[in-house]
């Protein structure tokens, strides 16, 4: 089936389907480098709240609007809350090493870490943790086994050694945090992302629904709510993964800790369930984390790392993250052209089979009217080859709902609200479209001049018009129009 189709023409598509979201770190934090990465075709661009400062973070997200605005391209901007993750302190020589079989101390006391002694930012950790459970650190490239808890103090053995740099991550896969998921530094973080108005903010290390509905409850209580990105990265997170969802506006599959916090092996399956729930309750998804990892020191990905991004395209995930590739590594700009050659040499095998993803339960079986449009505008596109689809859209709700089916003609998210357009860059297949107050009351005015401004009219003359929802199935008057595009 497949050799039949790679033969078709090697015409790739104009809009990559799959978004790609790219962390901001010292590597591309000049307005030269942010402005090459939105040439070689990010998305969204990140910041992570568990490295810099707020100036450092202000300064970078003025820099990213900027150099968005001057493009011309719709941008959309995710702040990454640190939630409750265990980090070691620093050392006094920047490093200590640990050799296997050796006992080193894990403290919860203040201090500072050498040769024998590892201080725990978390102070509560000798309260979480017992004799024979494994304490894993830098990204589980080491491991401990902990003997016993003598007051504040956790003594260990070295199962696994390595260099233990500054402020490296520590994991627990054997215990529950009792530490809160909605951490003070969060609020401290959330307060400068509402007052920046980014399009996003992720939580890190959620377990339950209730992480997501504490977050949402503090942005509304003391500014503005922003769409929450829930971080599955806990056992926990995957186990009430169905209510996370529900809470939450997008998914991150954090594999970083998840592969340490469960067995790596177990990581693939559970990506792929993740993508199909998320999707199927019409969340845009991101698999995150160490997608070409090699090119954080080399000018090419293993093939393995290909495969990996292109499987993500393949099971119809939204988006596909970069972190420290884009953040430190040495080939930023292109590793982000790499992915994007990767995606869109799937996307066109999978325009050339008219199948952007799995028939998926949920979406398919529609039980709202919003699902069943969404359905028949997919069917209507396909079997039609329509040039496009257009929708406007106040909130990107309808929009969203329409991405969900992976439809195989553009989809255009077109709105008044700059924030709309900037929320569904994020989402597979949309292409935002922002429009003046005035352009959005006539829909055959409208639907012509954006397929003109979009040039959807060089090998046909037909797009899809949808508009009439209403969040209210009450009032809902869903309309789908046929419009000929006049040249
Ligand atoms: C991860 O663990 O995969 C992840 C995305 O989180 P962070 O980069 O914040 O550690």
């Amino acid at each position: 089936m497949i050799v039949g189709t790679l033969d078709s023409k090697k015409v790739s598509l104009r809009w990559r389907r799959t978004k790609i979201i790219a962390t901001i770190g010292p590597a591309t934090d000049s307005a030269k480098n942010i402005d090459a990465l939105i040439k070689a075709g990010v998305n969204v661009f990140r910041l992570n709240m568990s490295h810099g400062d707020h100036d450092g973070h202000r300064a970078v997200f003025k820099k990213i609007r900027r150099c968005a605005d001057k493009s011309g391209t719709t941008i959309a901007i995710l702040m990454d809350l640190c939630g409750p993750k265990i980090r070691a302190g620093k050392f006094e020589d920047s490093s200590i090493h640990l050799k296997k079989n050796q006992k080193v101390i894990i403290s919860c006391n203040k201090g500072i870490g050498h040769e024998g002694l590892i201080i725990s930012q978390y102070r509560q950790l000798y309260k979480d943790i017992e004799p024979k459970q494994r304490i894993l650190l830098d990204d589980g490239n080491m491991e401990c086994r902990v003997e016993s808890v003598d007051g504040k103090e956790i003594v260990c053995k070295v199962i696994y050694g390595g260099e233990l740099k500054d402020n490296k991550g520590i994991n627990l896969p054997d215990s529950m945090v009792s530490a809160a998921s909605f951490t003070a530094k969060d609020k401290k973080d959330v307060q400068l992302a509402m007052a920046l108005d980014a399009d996003f903010v992720a939580l890190s290390f959620v377990r339950t629904a209730k992480d997501i509905q504490s977050l949402q409850r503090y942005m509304r209580k003391t500014g503005k709510e922003l769409p929450v990105i829930a971080k599955i990265e806990r056992p926990e997170a995957v186990v009430n993964l169905d209510d996370i969802i529900d809470a939450a506006y997008g998914i991150m599959i954090a594999r970083g800790d998840l592969g340490i916090e469960l067995p790596a092996e177990e990581v693939p399956l559970i990506q792929k369930e993740i993508i199909d729930k998320a999707r199927a309750n019409h969340r845009p998804v991101i698999v995150a984390t160490q997608m070409m990892e090699s090119m954080i020191t080399n000018a090419r990905p293993t093939r393995a790392e290909v495969g990996d991004v292109a499987n993500a395209a393949i099971s119809s995930s939204d988006a596909v993250m970069l972190s420290a590739e884009t953040a430190v590594g040495k080939y930023p700009v292109k590793t982000v052209k790499m992915m994007d050659k990767i995606l869109r040499e799937i996307e066109r095998h999978q325009w050339n089979t008219g199948n952007f993803g799995d028939v998926i339960d949920g979406v398919e079986k529609a039980s709202s009217s919003r699902k069943a449009i969404a359905h028949a505008a997919n069917t209507l596109a396909r079997d039609l080859k329509l040039q496009g689809i257009i929708v406007p859209t106040r909130s990107g709700h309808t929009a969203v709902v329409i991405s969900a089916s992976r439809p195989s003609s553009p989809l255009l998210g077109v709105s008044t609200h700059m924030h709309t357009c900037q929320k569904l860059s994020l989402h597979w297949g949309i292409i935002p479209f922002l429009i003046k107050k005035g352009e959005a009351s006539n829909w055959e005015a409208l639907s012509q001049d954006v397929s003109k401004r979009c040039n959807l009219t060089k090998t046909g003359n037909r797009v899809l018009f949808v508009s009439g929802f209403n969040d209210n199935e009450e009032l809902n008057e869903p309309v789908l129009k046929i419009i000929k595009v006049k040249v």
